[in-house]
């Protein structure tokens, strides 16, 4: 598993490196994974840097909340009328790999519960 090291999302959000972007605001992007685990694999992530999960503060909470907006309209957008699965990895023991805040929204297959 790669390290919890370069900010990869940091470069994408400065067109530093391309990413096949579906959505762009003031506050956040969105673009295909470059490993999708569905037929349907968007990554959403924040213009401001937050590296993991457990450092969101409550001044982050009305950002936070509009990844879920854009999450659930690009849902839609996508047809994912049957269900989705977000997900967000904290940290190692997470399995996050990329130390820049994100929102996996995957769909267009079953997922199982308890996830691995
Ligand atoms: P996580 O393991 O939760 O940190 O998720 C990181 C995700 O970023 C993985 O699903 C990778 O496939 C994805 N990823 C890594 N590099 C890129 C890239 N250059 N463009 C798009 N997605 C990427």
């Amino acid at each position: 598993m790669p390290m919890l090291t370069d900010n990869l999302f940091l470069k994408i959000i400065n067109k530093e490196i391309p990413a096949k972007v579906v959505y762009e605001d003031d506050q956040c992007l969105a673009f295909h994974d470059i490993g999708p685990k569905a037929p349907v694999h968007v990554l959403i992530i924040p213009k401001k840097v937050i590296p993991t999960h457990d450092a969101i503060t409550e001044a982050d909470a009305p950002l936070i909340g509009h990844l879920h907006v854009v999450a659930a309209r690009l849902a839609t957008q996508f047809g994912l009328t049957d269900g989705y699965r977000l997900v967000i990895n904290c940290n190692n023991q997470g399995g996050q790999t990329v130390p820049h805040l994100h929102i996996h929204l995957m769909g267009g297959r079953d997922f199982l519960w308890p996830p691995g």
